[in-house]
């Protein structure tokens, strides 16, 4: 419709179109000028931007560049520095290399190595020498070719050997993951050792070392040690045959001052029999204590155990110190544990010497006081029982610088307060060596002036105990009173009374019982006699109404005078347990205490005792011995008389020395037990021999002849009495002593 009346207006429409149409155009120009223009702008823009990061690329570039030529420069020199030590590197093995060669072809020792196929790499001279130029040695050549040119040649001296065995045990062992080294004697004299070791790379490293030196010394020492071993035997027999010829007739001596001295003599006359007599037993003992020691350093000391009573063996040691720790008025003080055996199974013998030697010593270097001996017990399982025994002593004491050193041999503390006594400085070097062998230990406590503990430590087995005797009777008795003065031993008593279930009030003094009596009801009284006066005591409570028992205790009972019916009881001190029981069953029943001796049946006859010794004065000795004793005593003077006089009298006991001419001891024990056993009666004489040797062996030897028991020389009259008493038989009379 605009068009149609733009074209009723003619030609003035023309120019007015020509003028849009331009403006139009030139609009649209401008417009795209103006779109031009911006695209420009940002083509701009973005090519100032590409120059920009293109010229950072370039820059990067040129530092990367930089960087590339320093560090091929570091390079470069880097490698220049690696090529010289590589060069010093190489100057530097090359010297090590040459060293070493220098180094093996220096040693004496023969240097090979193999490779893992056993072919020679290298070898040094002595290694090349080996074969002394007998045959030419190549590398490549293999260890079991070098081995059989060492045969093959009369380099090895097979000694009679095959080369081919030689050769295959030489091989054999390289099979091994460590080659065991051979000792190779070469047929000049020579004795090489083949050491061989597999290296990493399987190389085999083979040392061919001289060792002839060594060998012959060896064989010198071997030469030296038989002759010393040789010289230590004839050491030990020469020992062993002087002791007997020592003891023999030191045995008389003591035997014969021992009867000398119970005979009237002057108080001279005594003095000089005493003096004999004291100085013949230390005399032995030093001979048993040199003995024994020389023993223990040829390690020749043997242990024989057996079962035995351990508590009862104390007390024996303690009753042959007693007279001595009395003479001083030192109180013996036993205290072994009263929930322990006292059986057990360990060397009898050589633990009574163990217990003499320190309860020696204890009495020795005590003046006043008490040695008490205390011994516990722990179990250990399977019947094994740790025993700790201590012997403490009140005596001298000894200084802490020599306490280290007691124990070692012939060592004794010098010094003013010790030169008094005697002794060989033996005693506790070979306790120790004793206690060692029963696998346990001793050590002492000691404080100078105060008094020593010594103490060790074993380890045995408990025995089985005796059999049960045949009266279990009870103790009834309810109330008891322990008058002692010394604490320790009343204490100790009081408690053994306890465990057999009686009530205790201990005592100081007589004052503080007869005060206690009036207090209560008393059962028992038991009081030491040698403190203050047991038997003034005992009086005393009977006059003021006590009726009950009075059991007293003394360290010499024998010697205690009393009226009859004062007392009922007089105990050995130190008190052994069993008998403390004993005597409290005994007090207990109602009907006499013991039964009455049995008078010998009338016409009952001797007891018949045979001797067999062949040294005159011993023979005398155990004549006198005896001679108190109702017996018949018939003495044969070798073991041949002693069989022929058994065969035809038929003794009760015979007591047998050990060595003796023409038959000894022990041939005719087991001369006699063969008979015997032939006669198949099961009959059995008793034999008790007689030994003065202290030697090794002799106790087991004797007693495998068949012999029952032994003692050892000097002989002791209460020792004899107690075999005589022990074996009397039933229709014999017992053969008291007359005193
Ligand atoms: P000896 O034969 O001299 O008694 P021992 O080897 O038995 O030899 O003892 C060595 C030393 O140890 C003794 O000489 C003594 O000096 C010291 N001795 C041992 N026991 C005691 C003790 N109970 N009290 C003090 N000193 C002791």
């Amino acid at each position: 419709m605009v068009r149609a009346r733009d074209a009723s207006r003619g030609g003035g429409v023309n120019s007015t179109d020509r003028l849009v149409k331009e403006r139009r155009a030139r609009l649209a120009a401008e417009r795209l000028l103006d779109q031009k223009a911006r695209e420009l702008l940002e083509a701009n823009s973005r090519l100032s931007d590409h120059a920009r990061n293109l010229s950072e690329v370039v820059l990067e570039q040129r530092q990367g560049l930089a960087q590339v030529k320093t560090e091929r420069e570091a390079l470069l020199g880097r490698n220049s520095q690696v090529e010289s030590d590589l060069e010093r590197a190489q100057a530097a093995t090359q010297l090590a290399q040459r060293r070493l060669w220098e180094a093996l072809e220096t040693i004496r020792d023969g240097f090979a190595v193999f490779d893992a196929d056993h072919r020679l790499i290298i070898a040094n001279g002595a290694y090349v020498a080996l074969f002394q130029g007998r045959c030419e040695l190549a590398a490549g050549q293999r260890y079991d070719q070098l081995i059989r040119l060492l045969a093959a040649h009369d380099i090895v001296d097979l000694d009679g050997g095959d080369a081919h065995d030689w050769h295959d045990g030489m091989i054999a062992r390289l099979m091994r993951p460590e080659i065991a080294p051979r000792i190779v004697k070469l047929t000049d004299g020579r004795h090489m050792k083949f050491i061989d070791r597999r290296g990493e790379a399987g190389d085999l490293v083979c040392l061919v070392a001289d060792i002839s030196d060594v060998v012959r010394r060896e064989s010198e020492l071997e030469e030296a040690r038989q002759k010393a071993e040789a010289a230590n035997r004839a050491k030990s027999a020469f020992l062993a045959n002087m002791s007997h010829e020592i003891r023999t007739p030191m045995n008389g001596v003591v035997g014969m001052a021992d009867l000398l001295c119970e005979t009237d003599l002057t108080d001279d006359q005594r003095l000089f029999a005493e003096t004999i007599k004291s100085s013949g037993e230390a005399l032995l003992t030093i001979i048993n204590d040199v003995l024994d020691y020389s023993k223990a350093e040829a390690e020749k000391l043997r242990l024989y155990p057996e079962p035995f009573d351990l508590e009862r063996c104390l007390h024996e040691v303690m009753l042959l110190l007693q007279p001595s720790a009395r003479d001083k008025g030192v109180s013996l003080i036993v205290d072994f544990d009263l929930f322990l055996p006292t059986r057990f199974t360990a060397d009898p013998g050589r633990m009574r010497q163990v217990l003499t030697n320190l309860l020696g010593n204890a009495v020795k270097f005590t003046a006043k006081g008490h040695v008490l001996a205390r011994v516990v017990g722990l179990e250990r399982g399977e019947g094994h029982y740790d025993l700790h025994v201590t012997i403490e002593d009140t005596g001298i004491g000894i200084a802490p610088e020599h306490v280290d050193h007691i124990f070692g041999e012939f060592n004794q503390v010098e010094d003013q307060s010790n030169r008094k006594f005697e002794g060989t400085g033996l005693g506790l070097a070979i306790t120790r060596q004793l206690i060692a062998l029963m696998g346990g230990e001793i050590w002492v406590d000691s404080e100078p002036g105060k008094g020593s503990c010594f103490g060790f430590r074993v380890t045995v087995a408990a025995a089985e105990p005796l059999p049960e005797e045949p009266s279990g009777r009870a103790i009834t008795l309810g109330a008891a009173l322990v008058v002692d003065e010394a604490i320790v031993s009343r204490e100790i008593l009081s408690r053994q009374l306890e465990t057999y279930g009686l009530t205790v009030r201990a005592c100081r003094s007589g004052a503080e019982a007869l005060a206690a009596l009036q207090g209560g009801h008393v059962d028992l009284v038991v009081a030491d006699q040698d403190g203050g006066d047991g038997v003034a005591l005992a009086a005393e409570l009977r006059g003021n109404g006590y009726l009950g028992p009075v059991l007293l205790y003394s360290a010499s009972p024998m010697a205690v005078r009393m009226p009859a019916g004062l007392v009922q009881g007089l105990l050995q001190k130190p008190i052994l347990r069993s008998d403390l029981f004993r005597r409290l069953q005994d007090l207990s029943d109602p009907a006499p205490a013991l039964p009455a001796p049995q008078p010998a049946p009338m016409g009952a006859r001797r007891m018949r005792v045979l001797t067999a010794e062949d040294n005159r004065t011993n023979q005398l000795v155990f004549r006198k011995m005896v001679q108190e004793f109702e017996i018949d005593l018939q003495i044969a003077a070798n073991g041949r008389e002693a069989v022929d006089i058994w065969r035809n009298w038929r003794p009760d006991l015979i007591f047998m020395d050990i060595s003796m001419p023409e038959m000894d001891g022990r041939e005719a024990t087991r001369t006699i037990r063969g008979i015997e056993a032939e006669a198949g009666r099961g009959d059995h004489v008793p034999i008790v021999a007689l030994t003065a040797h202290a030697m090794e062996g002799d106790s087991e030897s004797i007693l495998a002849a068949g012999i029952d028991h032994y003692l050892t020389k000097p002989l002791k009259r209460a020792e004899l009495a107690e075999r005589i008493a022990v074996h009397c038989p039933k229709d014999a009379h017992m053969p008291l002593p007359l005193r």
